[in-house]
């Protein structure tokens, strides 16, 4: 059915301008899947008696939150990889094998649950694909940009690997991954009356040859695709590059023309801040992922250089088994925190630039500002009412000095948000996710989780994973 609403009362901020684009006594109007008008209340009430009236007040109204770069079905594995060195390889890829598709499955409903329900309203996901992966999205009735990973690994990833040593990397399978990638972004790139893009995602530097990277860049270049990369993500990607190519992976990707507006690198978190400034003068775009990378790295990624440099910077909770949790409103907290004690500068990243980051700075990097990131009209209804009258929210005041800003980034939690509508559907309503069933989901995450650590447990190599220690001895 067409939606014809109007939604009355909230403090409004649109993102125009250079600040948050606050707005009181205004109305906005939704219409199909479109923001219809903005503008003073009582004319648009006025010229619209017949829309259904959305009272908002005493909550804000935010454009929907972007989190440009998650890993969905690893929400399965919430938890079982923290406080270690070499994640990847030392405590994720023994329960990352083991991870079938309907754990997969599991792990993204439960991820869209969680991350919906606090407001997230497009969903840069990228994982190996499943039969259904991208259905799920459709069907949760959210936006989603869609990164089958590319990668020439053989068989078993990286579980044997030995720190130090270069691994092997498979033409014939780098080739086909490709091959799938293109396949999938041809079928999903606008589906869905365009709530649904694909881009296609080489691992990183360090997981498919020289050859298919250069490759991948002219498909992307053909078909008008972006590239969503990891970007010196860590350690063992720079000691394989220069193991290899004599270089650091920013000098290497300049070298094979990767650098430029068609790619979205994710973490830079081994890059320089000149190597973050070089990076964002060529037109790439970044995703941080704070939450992630502080956990797994204890590093706070170059992104203040970058935006310095002019370059966007979207946000990403990146997976459950390394952040623990797919919410914007620890992202943006973090994000402002880690960066302010960075820099020892409290004025660095202040909550109205992280919250442009979580709208209208994500959808630039992820090409969708001509779509959502704002609340303009003619834009997708993609839209989050925060109600503001909860114990950590409260007060709420406008003058002389407004504080809504402020406790959206340093106080809530998400569990605040109220009503989400994703392109003029509402998905979310007094708190519930619609589009989801959501103690099924919940159920089927916990039976199918249950099943992986089975899986993992009966599995000899689970024997080298480093939270064995600890769970021996008492700390776990
Ligand atoms: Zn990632």
């Amino acid at each position: 059915m067409a939606t014809r609403e109007i939604i009355t009362g909230a403090h409004v901020f649109t993102m125009e301008g250079e600040g948050v684009g606050y707005l009181a006594d205004t109305a906005v109007v939704i219409e199909d899947d479109r923001i219809a008008a903005v503008g003073p209340e009582a004319e648009l009430l006025a010229r619209h008696p017949d829309h259904a009236r959305i009272d908002g007040r005493g909550c804000a109204l935010i454009p929907g939150l972007i989190d440009a770069h998650m890993h969905t079905p690893l929400a399965v594995l919430r938890g079982v990889a923290q406080d270690v060195a070499h994640w990847m390889q030392r405590a994720l890829a023994p329960y990352t094998r083991h991870l079938d598709r309907a754990a997969s499955l599991a792990g993204t409903r439960l991820n869209i649950l969680e991350a919906l329900r606090s407001g997230t309203t497009t969903f840069g996901d990228y994982t190996r694909p499943y039969p259904g992966w991208a259905e799920t999205f459709v069907d949760a009735g959210v936006r989603a940009v869609l990164t089958p990973t590319i990668n020439a690994l053989p068989p078993g990833g990286m579980a044997g690997w030995r720190v130090g040593d270069l691994y092997p990397l498979d033409d014939g399978i780098g080739r086909r991954a490709i091959e799938r990638a293109v396949a999938f972004c041809r079928d999903w790139d606008g589906a869905a009356d365009g709530r649904i893009s694909a881009m296609l995602g080489p691992q990183a530097a360090d997981m498919v040859t020289r050859e298919q990277l250069i490759e991948i860049r002219r498909i992307a270049e053909r078909e008008d695709w972006l590239i969503h990369m990891h970007v010196a993500q860590g350690d063992r990607e720079m000691e394989q590059l220069q193991q290899r190519y004599g270089v650091r992976t920013p000098a290497f990707l300049d070298d094979i023309g990767l650098l430029d507006e068609r790619l979205l690198a994710v973490h830079l978190t081994e890059a320089t801040e000149a190597e973050a400034e070089q990076m964002a003068l060529t037109g790439t775009r970044m995703v941080l992922c704070s939450g992630s990378i502080g956990i797994i790295d204890g590093i706070v990624p170059p992104a203040h250089a970058f935006r310095r440099a002019g370059g966007p910077v979207a946000l990403g909770s990146d997976q459950a088994s390394g952040n623990n949790c797919s919410n914007l409103f620890n992202e943006m907290k973090l994000t402002a925190l880690f960066n302010k004690i960075r820099h020892r500068d409290p004025t660095v990243m202040p909550a109205w630039e992280v919250l442009r980051m979580a709208t209208l700075e994500g959808a630039r990097a992820l090409g969708l500002d001509d779509r959502v990131g704002r609340i303009h009209p003619g834009l997708q209804a993609d839209l989050v009412l925060v109600d503001l009258a909860e114990p950590n929210l409260t007060p709420v005041l406008g003058d002389p000095v407004r504080n809504i800003v402020p406790n959206l980034v340093y106080a809530a939690t998400g569990r605040e948000v109220r009503q989400v509508w994703v392109a003029g559907r509402t998905v979310v309503a007094e708190g519930r996710v619609l589009t989801l069933d959501g103690e099924s989901v919940v159920a089927d995450a916990q039976a199918q989780a249950l099943a992986v650590s089975r899986s993992v447990a009966a599995d000899p190599d689970h024997r080298q994973m480093v939270l064995l220690e600890p769970m021996d001895s008492g700390r776990l």
